[in-house]
């Protein structure tokens, strides 16, 4: 963990982003989802919040992107505000060893997702808040605008909509999962719900803030709030750390050797409990669809801080 010396987060960001110049150009930007295509390859930012309260910027820091798979760990923490640990009867807490949105595990396990961040563990948690709520989509920005202190946060519609005419796999997905009985609400009003809350538009430092409590025991520290129970936070960190990237975890974890989830939009936010959260954005993704200078990022500030939890 951390030496005797606080390190020096604002010299060791910018360290960063001039050292991680060599990896652009490296990845592809999502194009999928045709309005994430449009963003420049080039964008990077990075936010740190620290439990103590001190915050630290670089790049395009404060420029909003689309959260995309990152808003799954928003929308577990409402499901598991419904359900508690009933949510566990319908998705597991196993890594999936697959691409994020793979049907063929789903097949050979009867619509039973390994984990709530692989899409189809993630349409099964919106639904739970989907069916159990008449505007889960109000609740969930309530939640993020509250714990990122930002009541600016919005939608980009244009992206959901450019999803939702090209999400044929998430469709698959969702039907495969009401075939199974694991869908309570209309396959429509979940894949509506989820690309909606993937099209969520978040900056380096709201994404940060918003996941400083897992961080620090499910407590706010700027306002001292327990937003959640110490033990849920122990309990996301662990699928954050085991399943938050897909089947790039493992080599993430040998890498970075932090919770963390990723996005398509190019964000990866990380928490390292007891100390900080941290996230970085930058669009061109490797093959398994993390972002690839965020990954190099944040293995060179876990290489300059000892931040690892290993
Ligand atoms: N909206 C994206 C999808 O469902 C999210 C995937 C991701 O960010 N990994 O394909």
């Amino acid at each position: 963990m951390i030496g005797v010396e606080k390190p020096d987060f604002q010299t060791i960001l910018e360290e960063i982003e001039r050292e991680t110049q060599a990896e652009f150009g490296k990845g592809k930007v999502a194009d999928y989802i045709p309005a994430l295509a449009r963003v420049s390859p080039r964008k990077f930012g990075m936010a740190i919040c620290g439990v103590d309260g001190g915050e630290w910027v670089c790049g395009d820091a404060k420029e909003a992107f689309s959260i995309q798979s990152i808003s799954k760990v928003f929308t577990l923490l409402l499901a598991l505000d419904r359900l508690g640990s009933g949510l566990w009867k319908r998705v597991g807490r196993e890594p999936s060893g697959s691409a994020f949105n793979s049907l063929v595990l789903l097949e050979a396990e009867n619509g039973y997702p390994r984990n709530p961040f692989i899409n189809a563990g993630a349409l099964v948690v919106t639904d739970c808040i989907a069916s159990h709520s008449v505007a889960p989509i109000r609740r969930l920005l309530t939640l993020i605008r509250k714990l990122s202190l930002n009541q600016t946060i919005v939608i980009d519609e244009e992206v959901a909509l450019s999803e939702e005419q090209h999400g044929f796999k998430n469709a698959a997905i969702a039907n495969f999962l009401k075939s199974h009985g694991n869908l309570n609400a209309d396959v429509g009003v979940v894949l509506n719900t989820y690309f909606r809350q993937c099209a969520i538009n978040m900056s380096c430092l709201d994404l940060a803030r918003a996941c400083l409590p897992f961080a620090n025991k499910g407590v706010m520290p700027s306002s001292g709030e327990v937003v959640f129970p110490a033990i849920r936070a122990r309990r996301v960190n662990s699928l954050l750390l085991t399943c938050g990237l897909y089947d790039g975890v493992g080599n993430f974890a040998f890498r970075v050797g932090i919770p963390a989830k990723s996005g398509v939009g190019g964000g990866i936010v990380g928490v390292v409990p007891g100390h900080l959260s941290v996230c970085v954005w930058s669009p061109e993704l490797d093959e398994l669809g993390n972002s690839l200078v965020g990954t190099a990022a944040l293995e060179l500030l876990t290489n300059k801080t000892s931040l690892s939890v290993f």
